[in-house]
């Protein structure tokens, strides 16, 4: 299959290119030139699948033609080492638990498959050195840096803005070693990202050394996160529910629920999503005007969606073909302030014994003000609480349990490379690694 740019600037390119660039050279987002639908029967049997199973099949639909069936086999299967369950939360209210994953957040999924794929191409091509440059608040530095800790001809770099990301967060991916370089930045999250874009923009670097991104414009780290949409819907229908579907998804960069748009364009019976920002509404500003005015971010206690120019938005614009009305009637929007939040994480703590983070939070609450009383709402919780552990802990004034995985990352020691928010000093670091 081809992917195309959203800018529609240059040429069609192949899947390993997509890949491998990350980005366009027009900068726009890939998208795939095809949306295939799946097959009946594969709805009628979904039920009777494992995730893994499934997910082979929707990889398939989008990646079936580019690489061997059993080499995909193994990519989804060994990416998918862990579950995804629904779980009832209240009336009419489940929780896709998307945090069961090596780095319990979500990014898990795209960043173990992206790092598979992209190590499945640089085997074929012959070991060519790739280095992946990822700006981070937070969760994707962790899961990215695992995805690929030890994968052959590939080194990452993780920029973070130093005193910014929780210790827990911190530690995911500056105690791993191995492959993986943490360089702690003076500066914010937007300096991070700042630089590395100035680094894919710089010649002579990109004469040197191959750059690639690992952020959720990447192609790779995009689409599988459709995967868990329809393994979600699985476990729906083994409960007997199969219709008026809402689809409540936490959003930063718009990745997540982009794909999940995906998957309901690939016949899956989702009556309508419903993206829940935190402060930063900017894409629940332009459902309700029409307008897209992207602005810098402000900080929240769901600081994985402090994003203020929403990167996958250009690819929901591309589906649509830019139709504001087509767009309002899939997707709804949400904006919640951080007391909103912490009321919401409050609330069913105390009334269910549930505990949310403060991203999954956002779009609980969402559901409970938008649900009708026929409809099935499924929220997406992106993260374990723990993740959040002292902003948890304010909130319902009792302490949060570490799981084990958290712990283990917990004793590592920490080794970064601190740099300034001036490129020279990314751009000369970058340079002397070169072997
Ligand atoms: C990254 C992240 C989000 C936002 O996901 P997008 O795909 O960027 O919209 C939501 N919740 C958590 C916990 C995250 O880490």
């Amino acid at each position: 299959m081809k992917y195309y740019s959203t800018n529609h600037k240059v040429s069609d390119v192949s899947l390993e290119e997509a890949v491998i660039k990350g980005l366009a050279p027009d900068k726009g987002l890939y998208m795939p030139k095809q949306i295939k639908p799946l097959p009946k029967e594969f709805f009628d049997n979904i039920e009777e699948m494992s995730f893994q199973e499934i997910s082979y099949h929707v990889a398939d639909a989008f990646f079936g033609e580019d690489i061997p069936a059993e080499d995909l086999r193994e990519i989804v299967y060994d990416t998918l080492s862990f579950d995804a369950p629904v779980v009832k939360v209240k009336k009419n209210i489940y929780s896709l638990e998307l945090f069961h994953g090596p780095t319990l957040a979500f990014k898990d999924v795209g960043g173990r498959f992206m790092a598979r794929l992209l190590g499945y191409f640089l085997k074929k091509r012959g070991n060519r050195e790739v280095n992946v440059l990822v700006a981070t608040s937070g969760d994707t530095g962790s899961a990215v840096a695992n995805g690929f800790l030890g994968v052959e001809g590939i080194k990452v770099y993780v920029l973070y803005p130093k005193g910014k990301v929780s210790e827990i967060q911190e530690k995911q991916f500056t105690t791993l070693g191995q492959n993986i370089t943490a360089l702690e930045v003076e500066g914010c999250f937007d300096d991070c990202q700042a630089l590395v874009k100035a680094a894919f923009m710089d010649e002579e670097l990109n004469e040197k050394m191959h750059l690639t991104s690992a952020n959720s414009i990447n192609i790779a780290r995009f689409l599988p996160q459709a995967f868990y949409y329809f393994y979600a819907y699985a476990q729906l229908k083994r409960m007997g529910i199969t219709k008026d579907i809402v689809m409540c998804v936490p959003s930063g960069n718009f990745g997540n629920v982009t794909a999940g748009i995906f998957g309901k364009h690939m016949g899956l019976p989702i009556k309508r999503f419903i993206a829940a920002n935190n402060a930063n509404g900017i894409f629940y500003e332009y459902l309700k005007t029409g307008v897209y005015s992207p602005r810098a971010s402000v900080c929240t206690i769901a600081n994985a969606m402090d994003v203020g120019a929403p990167s996958n938005f250009a690819r929901i614009m591309d589906l649509y073909k830019e139709e504001h009305s087509a767009i309002c009637n899939d997707i709804g929007g949400a904006t919640y302030k951080n007391d909103e939040i912490a009321e919401s994480v409050k609330t069913l703590w105390n009334e269910e014994g549930y505990l949310l983070d403060p991203h999954g939070a956002c779009a609980y609450r969402a559901l409970c003000e938008q649900l009708k009383d026929e409809e099935t709402g499924v929220f997406l919780e992106t993260a374990h609480p723990a993740k959040f552990k002292e902003t948890i802990e304010d909130i319902i004034e009792s302490p949060v349990a570490i799981p084990e995985k958290l712990q283990e990352f917990m004793k590592g020691k920490k080794e970064t490379v601190l740099i300034s928010k001036e490129f020279d000093s990314l751009k000369s670091l970058l340079l002397s690694q070169i072997e």
